[in-house]
């Protein structure tokens, strides 16, 4: 028997990464060697302390709940944690019902709208952007509507181009700065500027928070909860994730509006049981270290954002250094007609080389490519030297 996929999956769009997938595994299939720069999944290991944190945890005999579910016995550790971290890093109080611990953020991004959306419902999402907001209001039976980042806003959604038609139906409203893939920051008052079109049009303001660590040159990136009076209308999504070197660890959490994180809450017992309590006391000692951590794990991605910047400017394909995220937004070359698609197939023909086409996050990425810095300064230079090659 075949099983026949249901249309909540067919309603996604088709997966633009396929076709490369494809053929990068013939040309490996060849004996060629491929080197991809297309992943955003930090290459550098977890610091050691918080390693070492986690194997305690859970080799405590003393603690007769290390075993259970991660969710009935929370670790009360994480929530002090993330409380005193936003104390210290934006000066935000959160109350313990303004914070609910998650598996990494994917988990509650794509479970948020299932607590939210009706069937029939619209949220806005950015494009380009990261697919699983898209995919969170599919799945809840809902619609997106789409607002284009672009390159003369700076990448940062224009709140007064959304119709007022699509003000009057959505219910929520994605933000994700830093971002991913553009590698924009926002300032504050953006920031101040989103929570007021939530207030004067009842939508929840979701801010993605999943690069707010991965800064440089000094940059550090605000929380939009910062924003007095943001809590009434936004949350927050942070996660170890990516300024930890903790993707599969499964570790975050929202924080923000009370009645939101409820709901969430509501979704979450009833379909998981939480991050394993010994990963919970982990990332503890993770966030109270974060001030020592992070100077350590940037300095080791901003050297490799020059290299690659510094490369392909030389070369004549001159890109920003960005602030702050693990890639690079560089628009693609003019003799490709601005064709990512393009790009990225003679990238990987003639040089062997992966980068992700901007086409991949949406409409509005096209004209760009992404390259990921997760990969060691070697792979980099490689890559890079292969690249300017057909720049020649
Ligand atoms: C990586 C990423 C996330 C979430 O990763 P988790 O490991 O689930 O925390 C969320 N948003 C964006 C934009 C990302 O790039």
């Amino acid at each position: 028997m075949e099983i026949q996929l249901a249309n909540r999956l067919q309603k996604l769009p088709p997966y633009l990464f396929a076709a490369l997938r494809r053929k990068i595994a013939e040309k490996k299939a060849k004996g060629e060697q491929v080197i991809s720069l297309g992943i955003g999944d930090p290459d550098l290991p977890t610091p050691d302390a918080i390693i070492d944190e986690l194997c305690r945890a859970v080799k405590d005999a003393n603690d007769p709940n290390r075993h259970r579910y991660g969710c009935d016995v929370p670790a009360g550790e994480f929530k002090e944690a993330v409380k005193n971290f936003y104390k210290r890093r934006y000066k935000v109080t959160l109350a313990d019902d303004q914070i609910i611990t998650t598996m990494g953020s994917k988990d509650a991004i794509a479970k948020l709208p299932m607590g939210i959306m009706n069937p029939g419902d619209l949220a806005i999402a950015p494009v380009p952007g990261y697919p699983t907001y898209n995919i969170g209001h599919t799945f809840a039976g809902g619609v997106t509507f789409q607002v284009p980042l672009l390159r003369e806003n700076k990448f940062l959604v224009d709140f007064d181009a959304i119709p007022l038609e699509v003000r009057r139906l959505a219910k929520i409203l994605w933000i994700n700065y830093p971002n991913n893939p553009t590698t924009a920051v926002a300032p504050l008052e953006f920031f101040a500027r989103a929570v007021e079109f939530g207030r004067q049009n009842n939508i929840l303001i979701a801010h993605d928070s999943a690069y707010s660590e991965n800064t440089y040159d000094g940059y550090k990136a605000p929380s939009i909860l910062e924003v007095p009076g943001a809590d009434e209308v936004a949350v927050e999504f942070f996660s170890l994730s990516k300024a930890f070197n903790m993707t599969g660890w499964r570790v975050g959490c929202l924080c923000g509006n009370a009645s939101a994180v409820k709901a969430l809450s509501l979704v979450k017992d009833n379909v998981d049981n939480g991050t394993l309590r010994a990963a919970q006391f982990a990332a503890a000692k993770a966030l109270d270290m974060g001030e020592e951590i992070f100077p350590q794990i940037n300095e080791i991605y901003r050297v490799r954002r020059d290299l690659v910047c510094d490369a392909l400017s030389a070369a004549g394909w001159p890109v920003e250094k960005p602030k702050a995220t693990i890639y690079i937004w560089a628009p693609v070359p003019e003799k490709f007609g601005g064709k990512s698609g393009v790009f990225a197939d003679e990238l990987l023909d003639k040089a062997g080389v992966v980068v992700t086409p901007g086409l991949g996050y949406g409409q509005w990425g096209e004209g760009f490519y992404r390259i990921s810095l997760t990969y060691p300064d070697a792979v980099l230079k490689e890559a890079l030297s292969r690249i300017v090659a057909m720049a020649q």
